[in-house]
Formats: structure tokens, C-alpha cells, sequence
């Protein structure tokens, strides 16, 4: 039985009386080194253990079987429950378990299945939820790895460099609390049924410290939202919500000229050190110092 094999699929489907559902992003991998290539480099030889986002038929649950201790996979659709039996019967390291990523709590799930030992993420993302999902298993502080696959344009968004248009408020979230790569691509061929976009596989590797230094995180933040809410403003105007009930705009062009900027720079050019030295320039200029 071929988990990635298009005819093998429609048969174990159809006997279950499965229906892909669009709404829950269900496109199943057709191309068995996908899988295995996720596999490889999630990190799962070395730490054991791994958590796997919505398993479908379980092509990459299987793949992470054979190199794992255990793997927990969560699957919200209870329709592949039965599929999923019968496709991992073989391996004995496996749980399943029915339930929404969202609302799952990651860092009890780990702690509980694995006894308190370490755990990668992995999955073939619903495209719906990319967003969230890789906000949730960052924040869960429980991965040492994260694996997904996710559409292309997202992928190059989060690894992106400052000054180019896929640099986002996003990528500066993701950035300031991982390291990023984007480990290959996979067109949309490789799937069924056929999304309409191409994807592409992103490490993220959680970072004991966050990536810049900043006296308040939450300031820091702000101004990375203001900057990106208006990216065609220049910094100065942008940041007008954020700073201007304190602040007049004779200030805050002072303020992006005290770290060396411009004033007609706009806020998508600034790498993370330099939102991190505004955020602590304006807290300088609050305290008076
Ligand atoms: N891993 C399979 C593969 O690569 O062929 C399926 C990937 S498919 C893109 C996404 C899977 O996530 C589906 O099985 C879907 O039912 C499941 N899913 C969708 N939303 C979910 C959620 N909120 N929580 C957990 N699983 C979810």
C-alpha cells in the first residue's frame, strides 16, 4: 500500500467513504519523497519525539514512525480516524489524537505524552491556519524544531530581508523569536487535490534568546505593527498612532534621527536591530534620560 500513491489513495478513501474537505485544507501528498524529505530534517533521529499537525491518511505520520520514539498527531476531522487505523496498523508508536491544533495545549500535550522529554513539530499545514498555527507552536515553547509546509509566498515571507516586499510585521515576529529556512519547495502538482498555489517546506529553530535585545518588548511590537500597517507612509508617519499622543512629529523625527536613520525612511526597510534601538530610544526619551 503506497500512502502517496494516487490510485492507492482513492481506494482507501472511497472504501471509507471519504470526501476531501476544502474548508479544512485537506490536500494529501502524492509524491512519497515529500514525506520522507520532511522527515529527514525535522530534527526527529536526534530528539525522539515529535508532534504532527493534521496527519490526513498519515503519509508523513508513517515516514516519522520509522525514524521516531513516538509521534502524537493531531487530527481535527474525525472522518480519517478509521483511515487512519488502518494506515499506521503497522507501527506501535503511534497516538492519534482527534482534536483542533488551535485549541490544543501544546506545551501539556508534550509534557503528557512524552513525560516531560523534548519534541519536534511537524506538518503539512492547512493552508487556513498557517498563520495561527505556526504563531501557537512557537508560542507553546515546546519544540525544539518546527517543520511545516506551508504556501510558498508565506515561506518567503518569513525568511524575508528587510527592504523587500515580502518583509512583513510577521517575518519580524517569527525572526525575533526563531532562526528560518526555507528548507526546499514543492509545486502543487505534488498534491491531491491540486491547490492552486506551490509550496514550500520552512525550518524554524526556536532561539533560547530572543534575536534582539529590547528593554520593552511590548513597545517593540507596537512599533513593528505601526510601521507595517502604513508601509507606504515613511517611519515617522507611521508611527504617528503609536507615539503621537506623547510625542509631537517634530519628536519622532528627532527620535528615528537619534538612531542614525533618516527621516523619509519607511518602516519596511528597518531590520530588527534597528525597530529594537527605536523601541529603547523612545523608552530613553519617556524616562528622560
Ligand atoms: N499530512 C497529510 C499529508 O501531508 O498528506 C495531510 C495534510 S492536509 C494539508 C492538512 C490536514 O490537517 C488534514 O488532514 C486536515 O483534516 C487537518 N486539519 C485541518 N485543520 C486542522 C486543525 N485545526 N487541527 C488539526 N488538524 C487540522
Amino acid at each position: 500500500m503506497g500512502l502517496c500513491d494516487i490510485t492507492d489513495i482513492r481506494a482507501i478513501l472511497g472504501r471509507h467513504g471519504f470526501h476531501f474537505s476544502k474548508s479544512l485544507g485537506q490536500n494529501f501528498l502524492t509524491d512519497a519523497s515529500v514525506p520522507a524529505g520532511i522527515a529527514d530534517a525535522c530534527g526527529v533521529r536526534e530528539v525522539r519525539n515529535v508532534v504532527e499537525v493534521g496527519p490526513g491518511m498519515g503519509c508523513l505520520t508513517a515516514e516519522l514512525c520509522q525514524r521516531a520514539d513516538k509521534v502524537v498527531a493531531v487530527e481535527i476531522d474525525r472522518a480519517l480516524l478509521p483511515v487512519l487505523d488502518e494506515t499506521l496498523a503497522d507501527y506501535d508508536n503511534v497516538e492519534v489524537v482527534q482534536g483542533d491544533v488551535l485549541e490544543t495545549d501544546l506545551k501539556a500535550l508534550v509534557e503528557q505524552k512524552f513525560a516531560g522529554g523534548r519534541a519536534v513539530a511537524c506538518a503539512n499545514l492547512p493552508y487556513y491556519i498557517t498563520t495561527p498555527a505556526i504563531t501557537a507552536l512557537m508560542e507553546s515553547g515546546a519544540f525544539e524544531k518546527i517543520t511545516v509546509m506551508v504556501q510558498r509566498e508565506v515561506a518567503r515571507r518569513i525568511c524575508a530581508k528587510p527592504g523587500t516586499s515580502d518583509y512583513s510585521a510577521f517575518t519580524i515576529f517569527v525572526q525575533y523569536h526563531a532562526k528560518t529556512e526555507i528548507l526546499f519547495d514543492v509545486p502543487a502538482d505534488c498534491f491531491v487535490p491540486k491547490p492552486k498555489v506551490d509550496s514550500a517546506v520552512l525550518q524554524l529553530t526556536p532561539l533560547a534568546e530572543p534575536a534582539v535585545e529590547t528593554q520593552d518588548e511590548k513597545l517593540f511590537f507596537a512599533l513593528v505593527r505601526a510601521a507595517f500597517n502604513m508601509r507606504r507612509k515613511t517611519l515617522v508617519n507611521a508611527l504617528g498612532p503609536v507615539l503621537g499622543d506623547s510625542m509631537s512629529k517634530e519628536e519622532i523625527t528627532k527620535l528615528v534621527e537619534s538612531i542614525g536613520l533618516d527621516a523619509r525612511i519607511r518602516g519596511e526597510r528597518l531590520s530588527l536591530a534597528d525597530f529594537a534601538r527605536l523601541a529603547d530610544a523612545a523608552v530613553a526619551l519617556r524616562k528622560g534620560v
